[in-house]
């Protein structure tokens, strides 16, 4: 969430119905996918005729027909010999059948509330709804899966006080969120799953389904309780944002506008214990929104891999709300550094300068986290339903796969793509979810920490 979602923006032709058709398979069925996203042994699609297939002996002439016939093939035959279609579009579409887009951060539920007061009988998701997203533009867009943002507002800091004791309201009001959103859900069954791990997504996605995952966006949403991080969880809550653009009793903020003042200077004494919690229960630490000294440290620290749900590249563009490169160059499967991954927003604020943003700066910010922090950990947060304006080419949930094509014609194979569509992130979830299972099998306790400037316990 950036700011108040708008109506009325201008759209582009979605794909037609036969190009909707059969959300992934592969993606999700392949269990080697969840380690070796980006490695090109994992048969994501068919394998392409090799030497070996035909035969030694006549191997050479054998390869030069080969090569011959398939240069020749027409796309509509090259999926049958495992050779993507020369038109971008169409790879981009048949990447994504098998490796649908899980986005990490759309604020529908939000949207709801302003517009609708949180009624779901008034809502319907089957045709043009106000805003980014809909169902026909979900499926349009080869959506496998998404993070419905439970995002509540800051409080009002001249009102909230250094202490934050005053906005316990807030844990209602991301109550009524997580309701809103759970409803919607619920209310097309043929559609959304409701997921709370990474093999609900891969059965969600192997059904036709749309995973649906919740996420809290912002330690202020807590009411300085980490019973209430715990709560969230039963709820079905599998990330909480540290910060949203205030400071909260856990950690500092980046802001909004530059030049925010530090208050713990990265996580407080009762911040790292959240995080602690949080690898405890497997819930996702979500560094979108942090300073950059509470995304170093929670990095340090965190015993699990961390995502940034919807944060982009800074050197790219220079904006608080974007990742560094000296953080960037922190994310890494290497000794010394954390997994995780760098799920770009798509909001022109944090993409370039204004009125001349388009999914080409998109790609931009993608292809330079990949650069610097490689391409198992970039993915997608588009905060559609949370940014005013969209890029141009990518004005709501169905085209994601203009930006997929974009990549494709950059040389990204088909691997890297599906491990940017969705397979870094499960990765990194399952990476968090085997953390929580090995703290708890080694009898981990709980934390009970109370924030010290609390006075009723
Ligand atoms: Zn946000």
């Amino acid at each position: 969430m950036s700011s108040a979602a708008e109506e009325g923006l201008p759209r582009p032709e979605p794909p037609s119905r036969e190009v909707i058709l059969g959300l992934g398979r592969a993606y999700v069925s392949t269990p080697r996918i969840e380690t070796r996203p980006s490695d090109e042994s994992v048969p994501l699609l068919p394998r392409p005729v090799t030497i070996e297939d035909i035969g030694k002996t006549r191997a050479g002439v054998w390869a030069v027909l080969t090569t011959i016939f398939i240069a020749a093939l027409p796309d509509s035959l090259a999926p049958l010999v495992g050779r993507l279609p020369r038109d971008p579009m169409r790879a981009a579409l048949l990447i994504l059948n098998d490796a649908p887009v899980i986005d990490g951060h759309i604020d529908l539920p939000i949207l709801l509330r302003m517009a609708f007061a949180n009624n779901v009988s008034a809502v319907d998701l089957t045709k043009d709804f106000v805003g980014h997203v809909d169902i026909p533009r979900l499926r349009a867009g080869k959506v496998g899966g998404f993070f419905w943002s439970v995002y509540v507002g800051c409080p009002d800091p001249a009102v909230e006080g250094k202490d934050f004791l005053t906005s316990t309201w807030r844990v209602r009001d991301t109550l009524e969120q997580i309701d809103v959103a759970k409803l919607t859900i619920e209310k097309y069954p043929d559609v959304f799953r409701a997921a709370l791990g990474s093999e609900d997504i891969r059965d969600a996605i192997n059904n036709g389904k749309i995973a649906s995952l919740l996420g809290v966006e912002g330690g202020h949403q807590l009411g300085n309780s980490i019973a209430v991080l715990r709560q969230y969880h039963a709820l079905g809550v599998r990330y909480v944002t540290l910060t949203h653009i205030c400071h909260n009793a856990f950690a500092d903020s980046c802001g909004f506008d530059p030049g925010m003042i530090p208050l713990h200077h990265g996580l407080s004494p009762i911040g790292f214990r959240l995080i602690d919690e949080m690898n405890r229960i497997g819930m996702l630490v979500d560094l979108s929104h942090t300073s950059d000294d509470t995304a170093r440290q929670a990095l340090t620290h965190s015993k699990a891999p961390v995502i940034w749900s919807h944060s982009s590249a800074r050197a790219v563009h220079d904006h608080a709300r974007n990742v560094p490169d000296d953080v960037l160059a922190l994310i890494g499967t290497e000794e010394g550094k954390t997994d995780g991954v760098v799920m770009v927003n798509f909001g022109p604020t944090f993409i370039g300068d204004p009125g001349n943003v388009t999914l080409y700066g998109v790609a931009d910010h993608v292809e330079h986290i990949a650069k610097v922090a490689g391409k198992k950990h970039v993915g997608l947060g588009s905060d559609f339903d949370g940014i005013g304006e969209t890029p141009v080419g990518l004005e709501d949930v169905s085209t994601y796969p203009a930006l997929f094509a974009e990549l494709v014609k950059r040389g990204w194979t088909k691997y890297e793509l599906s491990g940017l569509a969705g397979a870094n992130l499960l990765r990194v979830f399952e990476g968090a979810e085997r953390v929580s299972r090995e703290l708890q099998a080694a009898g981990t306790a709980p934390a009970f920490d109370v924030y010290d400037k609390r006075t009723d316990l």
